[in-house]
This record gives C-alpha cells, sequence and structure tokens, in this order.
C-alpha cells in the first residue's frame, strides 16, 4: 500500500522537556495506525507537528513522497491532512449539517442554500451508516453521535490522512463499536488513519501497524498481527506487568458472595460463581457475553427470573439497589459517564450520595460527619486535586473514576463489583486504581473485577471465570489463566471442564 505521510526523525522540546526525540512514523493509504503510550509520551505534540500546530526541532515530513513543511493548520487541511481531537471543535447551536460543513472550502460552499448544505452531509452521515438528522441541533445529540459528526466533519474535506486522537476516551463499549464501523469505513476508502487510543484491545481489534512511544522516543513500530495487550503495556511503560499491577498477598477468607444458578432469559444462564473475603475475582469475556447483566442482577438492578445469591450466608433478594445495598452489595457501573456519577455535582455530593441515611439520625444529615467522611475517602483513594466541593467533570477520567469508586466505599460493603474501573484511563491511573482494589481486598472485601483489559484482569485476579453468551464457559486459578486460555474460553472454544 502507498505510503501516505513519512515523519522521519521529528523531534521537538518546550522549555524545560525534550517531547519527541527522533521519531519516525510511517501512514499508509488504507491502513489503521495505531499510535500508544502512557500521558504525557508525546502522542499529541506528534499529532500536532503533523497539523501544523506546531513546528518541529528536526526531522522532516513528506506527504505522498514529497518533503514538505506544513506552515500551520489551514495549510495541514489543505494538504488532506484531518485532525480529529479528543475535545468536540463543534458549534452546539448549528445543525449537523452546519457543522459538518463548517470547516469546507468557502468557495465550494459559501453560496450553496440550506437545502445543498443537508444533502451534502446527508450524504457523508450516510456513508458511515449514522442515523444521525443533518438538521438537527448538534447540541441536542449525544456525545457520542457529536462525536461522529467532529469525524464527519473531518471527512467531509475528503482528507488522505485523518489522526483520531483519543476519539473514544468518553463512549461506552457500544458507541466505542459504532466508530470502529466508521474508521473500518474509512480505511476501506483508502484514507491513511492514525488512531490514538489507551484503549488497548480496541488497538489490537483495529490497527494494522502500532507504534509505542515512552517519553517522546520510539520504542516500537510493527504489525498488529500476533502483538498482545500485555505486550503493549510493557512497551509502553518499559516494566513488566508484574510491577505494574503488583498482586497483594491477602489471607482469603470464608465464601462472601455466592451466586448460583442465577439465570435471566435472553441475558444469562445458570450462572455460578463465588467470591471469598479478600479475594479479587475477574470475570472475563467478550462484549455482549453478559458480565454486567450478571453484575446487574446481583446488585438488584435488574431482576433474575431464578437462581440465588447469598452474601455471608444469608439469601439476598436484591430487586432494587438500595436492598443490594443494605445487603452489603456494591456496585460500581461500567458507565460512569451515565450512571456513576452526577457530573455537575461536587466530589463531595456523589461520594456521600448513597450513604446519606446512614449519616443522618431522625432525619438531619450531619454535615460534619459528612465531610469527614468524604475527605477521608478522598485522601485514602488520592483523588486529585482533594478539593471536595470541586465538580466532578473538572477533574481527569482517572480522578473521575476515583471519585465513583469513593463513592461506593463509603457504603462500606462486604462485596465490591466493579464494572470496567479502569476503562479509558492511562496507565498511571490504572496502577492507583488497582492499587485501591488491592488495599479493598486486604480489608477482607470480596472483589468482582469486570473487565476487559485481560492483562490487568490477569495481572490481579485469584481466580478468573469467562463468560461466554450468557453461560460460564471456564474457571480458571491464577496459575492456569493466561491471555490465550482466557481468549480460548470467551470465544466458546473450550466448554467447562
Ligand atoms: P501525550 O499526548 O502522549 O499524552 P503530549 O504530546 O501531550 O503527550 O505531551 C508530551 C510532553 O510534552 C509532556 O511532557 C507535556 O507536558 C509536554 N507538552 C506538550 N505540549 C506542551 C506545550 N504546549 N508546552 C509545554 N509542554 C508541553
Ligand atoms: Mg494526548
Amino acid at each position: 500500500m502507498s505510503v501516505a505521510l513519512e515523519m522521519r526523525g521529528i523531534s521537538k522540546s518546550f522549555p524545560g522537556i525534550r517531547a519527541l526525540s527522533d521519531v519516525d512514523l510511517i501512514a499508509r493509504a488504507g491502513e489503521v495506525h495505531a499510535v500508544v503510550g502512557e500521558n504525557g509520551a508525546g502522542k499529541s505534540t506528534l499529532m500536532k507537528i503533523l497539523a501544523g500546530v506546531y513546528q518541529p526541532d528536526g526531522g522532516t515530513i513528506s506527504l505522498d513522497g514529497a518533503e514538505t513543511r506544513i506552515s500551520g493548520p489551514i495549510d495541514a487541511r489543505s494538504r488532506g491532512i484531518g485532525m480529529v481531537y479528543q475535545e468536540l471543535n463543534l458549534v452546539p447551536d448549528l445543525t449537523v449539517a452546519e457543522n459538518i460543513m463548517l470547516g469546507a472550502t468557502p468557495s465550494r460552499f459559501g453560496f450553496v442554500r440550506r437545502r445543498a448544505l443537508s444533502e451534502a452531509a446527508a450524504v457523508v452521515l450516510d456513508a458511515f451508516d449514522a442515523r444521525i438528522d443533518p438538521a438537527a441541533i448538534l447540541g441536542s445529540l449525544t456525545v457520542s453521535q457529536q462525536q461522529i459528526v467532529e469525524i464527519a466533519k473531518a471527512y467531509a474535506q475528503r482528507p488522505s490522512i485523518i489522526v483520531l486522537d483519543e476519539p473514544t476516551s468518553s463512549l461506552s463499549e457500544h458507541e466505542a463499536q459504532a466508530l470502529f464501523h466508521i474508521v473500518r469505513r474509512m480505511r476501506a476508502d483508502g484514507i491513511a488513519i492514525i488512531y490514538i487510543s489507551h484503549r488497548l484491545r480496541e488497538v489490537l481489534e483495529l490497527a494494522d501497524q502500532v507504534t509505542v512511544l515512552r517519553d517522546g522516543r520510539q520504542i516500537e513500530t510493527r504489525s498488529a498481527d500476533g502483538l498482545t495487550a500485555g505486550e503493549m503495556i510493557r512497551l509502553m511503560v518499559g516494566r513488566d506487568l508484574t510491577d505494574i499491577f503488583p498482586k497483594r498477598e491477602v489471607p482469603i477468607g470464608d465464601v462472601v458472595l455466592e451466586v448460583d444458578a442465577l439465570t435471566r432469559p435472553g441475558a444469562f444462564a445458570d450462572v455460578s460463581v463465588s467470591v471469598r473475603a479478600g479475594e479479587i475475582v475477574g470475570l472475563a469475556g467478550l462484549v455482549g457475553a453478559g458480565r454486567t447483566e450478571v453484575a446487574r442482577a446481583v446488585f438488584g438492578l435488574d431482576r433474575a427470573q431464578s437462581g440465588t445469591v447469598r452474601v455471608d450466608g444469608r439469601d439476598v433478594f436484591a430487586r432494587t439497589p438500595a436492598q443490594g445495598l443494605a445487603a452489603g452489595i456494591a456496585y460500581v457501573p461500567e458507565d460512569r459517564k451515565r450512571d456513576g456519577i452526577v457530573h455537575s455535582a461536587s466530589i463531595k455530593d456523589n461520594v456521600s450520595l448513597p450513604v446519606l441515611s446512614s449519616l443522618s439520625t431522625g432525619g438531619w444529615i450531619s454535615r460534619t460527619r459528612e465531610r469527614a467522611m468524604v475527605r477521608d475517602q478522598v485522601e485514602t483513594l488520592g483523588v486529585s486535586p482533594p478539593v471536595i466541593e470541586r465538580a466532578v467533570d473538572t477533574l481527569s477520567g482517572g480522578n473521575q473514576q476515583k471519585v465513583v469508586i469513593a463513592k461506593w466505599l463509603a457504603a462500606k460493603p462486604r462485596v465490591l463489583i466493579l464494572d470496567e474501573p479502569t476503562r479509558g484511563v492511562d496507565v498511571g491511573a490504572k496502577a492507583d486504581i488497582h492499587e485501591i482494589i488491592g488495599a479493598l481486598a486486604a480489608a477482607g472485601t470480596a472483589i468482582l473485577l469486570i473487565s476487559s483489559e485481560l492483562p490487568e484482569v490477569l495481572a490481579v485476579s485469584d481466580r478468573i471465570y469467562v463468560l461466554h453468551e450468557g453461560h460460564v464457559s471456564a474457571e480458571l486459578d491464577r496459575t492456569e489463566a493466561t491471555e490465550a486460555t482466557v481468549m480460548h474460553a470467551a470465544t466458546g472454544e473450550a466448554v467447562r471442564s
């Protein structure tokens, strides 16, 4: 496939920091080239050099084989380089069509009437199979729809190279799938795609080539074929996984959570799992295998048709989350953007929400106790900045996730179910969250960990259950669980022995 972009020996320093040293990046037409690395590795700087936002201190850039200088963002755009940043650059009060055509050259669209504009936008959206009305006001769409509009806007310029800088960090797994469809579509169109993401599974799913950056240096560029998530993390951080997610040795106690033959037709059937005090049990499986559904039923968000749930030997009939909580079960949901958190509210209000009843005496909430309790949690979890009056949506993703966990920890659960607790956060924040999980286990909490990030599950779990199409397809001990054995069971190639 033809080389669309060749960046060679790129270096860039900011005052006091060398952001990039001698980095090469080659992108081919019709290929997805993923760029991965920890926060601060230099990914965005490299892309901003390509976009003309920064000039490199050294190195060359060639487009279609011809060495060029990209003088600025407009120049980059006119040379066929499309950029989609993580932050949306759209106008909420304009329609979808107006937003998509915003970046298009005025000579082509300046004089066209509204209808023609709408039609042009519809063509772009249709290409993505996106069911988004071009006439809709942008601000009325969901974040993921807006993200699709953002990509459509870049695509409408007919770029030969498109850069997606963490396009899915605010999307749920399901929404991300819609975006993958679009990326594949653009790849089929012969666009060279540069894809930046923290979600390593999605990198493995989409990418043809992978470049790993660490501390501004290019550590590796190789085909995504045969690359594992664990290997990628090792390259990203330069240490072994067991160093990044060290497993804390904790005495394992009695069975705390016992789920027996739990069945919810259409979602899962005959699911039996147990978790002991101090034990971290992974629940692995592909998207749609039923992991979240099982967790929801155990907690009382959904109703199982048959089967039993016991906590410390007592039957639990949780039909509402309040009953689940009362029985000692806490559940940190998958989509923190949706049900985990009240975004505009402060850290304090989010954390104390589920425990307000225990803080109140005769209907009065002790504000002093509330503040003390929240401060305590925020400190234990290392939420940064530790200012409990701050609105949660001003925090980074990793810190928001810590607030979500703090919220449920305040309830001092016997069983903690964590659903994708580290999704979309960088490796450093992941390690922090794992440390918290380890500390909780050490305190005797029974932990059920749902995660699509296999290397993490493998590193921290004492045991792993694998779900496949709503059934437990394997139960693996720490010693027998590997990426291969888990994936085998997750894809239904292994039956439970
Ligand atoms: P990534 O996108 O991989 O997280 P960046 O490219 O944003 O990393 O950052 C690489 C390094 O350069 C970081 O240390 C960051 O703090 C620094 N950096 C990035 N942009 C600037 C800037 N405009 N001024 C000063 N330092 C910067
Ligand atoms: Mg970045």
